[in-house]
Formats: C-alpha cells, sequence, structure tokens
C-alpha cells in the first residue's frame, strides 16, 4: 500500500476496531479492517473488504434492530437505496420537513412511521437487490456478523466474505447499477 499523498510505502497499523464515521453513522466500529500510517506525511488510510457489501449488511442489520431508529439511522437506510427525501416522505406520508426533522433528530418519529420507513426500506433493498432478503437477514443473525451493544454497533468487517450478496453491479457513487 503507497501513500495516496507522498507515494512512499505506507505501515500497517496493528490498531483496535476503526470507527467508521465515514458511514454517517457515529456509532459504527469495524472489526478486520487494515490501517496504514505514512512514516513520512502522516497520512492515514484505511482499507475495508468489500465496503459496499459492508453497507447493504449494516443497513438490513439496522432494519432489524430493537428500539427506534435513530436520525441517522433513518439517513442511512434511505441513501442505501438511493431514495431522496422528497420521495421517502410520499411513500410515508408525511412532509419532506417532518423526514428532515427525523433525520436531524428534531423530533421523534412515531411507532408506526418507525415501523414504515423499515417496510419501505426492505420494499426497495429488495428491488435493489432483485432478489428476497430474507435469507441475508437468516445469515446475518446466525453469523453475528453485527452486533448492537448500548448505543454502539459493531461490525465483523472480515467476515463479509463468508456472505453471498446476489450479483450487485454499483457504481462509485454506490447506486445500483442495471
Ligand atoms: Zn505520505
Amino acid at each position: 500500500m503507497k501513500c495516496a499523498e507522498c507515494g512512499t510505502k505506507m505501515n500497517e497499523v496493528e490498531k483496535g476496531p476503526y470507527h467508521y464515521v465515514e458511514s454517517g453513522l457515529d456509532n459504527v466500529y469495524l472489526y478486520g479492517v487494515t490501517e496504514y500510517n505514512c512514516p513520512k506525511c502522516k497520512n492515514k488510510m484505511v482499507r475495508i473488504p468489500r465496503p459496499f457489501q459492508l453497507h447493504i449488511i449494516l443497513a438490513i442489520a439496522i432494519s432489524q434492530k430493537e428500539g427506534h431508529l435513530s436520525g441517522s439511522e433513518i439517513r442511512f437506510l434511505r441513501k442505501e437505496v438511493g431514495m431522496p427525501a422528497k420521495a421517502l416522505a410520499e411513500a410515508v406520508g408525511v412532509t419532506p420537513q417532518s423526514i428532515s426533522r427525523w433525520e436531524n433528530e428534531k423530533e421523534k418519529q412515531s411507532e408506526s412511521h418507525d415501523r414504515l420507513i423499515r417496510y419501505i426500506f426492505r420494499f426497495m433493498m429488495q428491488e435493489r437487490l432483485k432478489t428476497t432478503i430474507n435469507y441475508l437477514e437468516d445469515t446475518l443473525k446466525q453469523a453475528e456478523v453485527v452486533s448492537f451493544k448500548n448505543k454502539r454497533v459493531d461490525v465483523n468487517a472480515d467476515q463479509m466474505r463468508f456472505i453471498s450478496i446476489p450479483n450487485v453491479a454499483v457504481c462509485e457513487c454506490g447506486a445500483s447499477m442495471e
């Protein structure tokens, strides 16, 4: 692995779980990822195995979690299936402002809205994967790839290798492609 900034060979760093803030969620920690340090310019990089699959798995796990979805979790699910806030608002039957207030934690969605968001996500994810997602949900539960402890989400990113997700062609922007 060479530094993207200066081209120097980077050192592998032994570290604990990686706090994955780039996901847009502030409580996700990844195990089984490799971090690199540049000895020259101090640039840091992280190599995440199968990032697209990781996001799908994470989204499915979040959609199944107990308790209310947090604002950033709603946003994560919505983006994972490529729904603009306006489209989600129409599907749920609220204004786009409500979606924005939920996502920014200015207001808590009701129990029934919370469930509806999960159903819509599930439907959209099935559309995206072009298959039922039951077996993925079962695999997730059995393999304990994602665990929710208190407010923290731990993901064993290394286990992604063992989870087969049907052919998902994904663009660099994260949208699925035909
Ligand atoms: Zn460097």
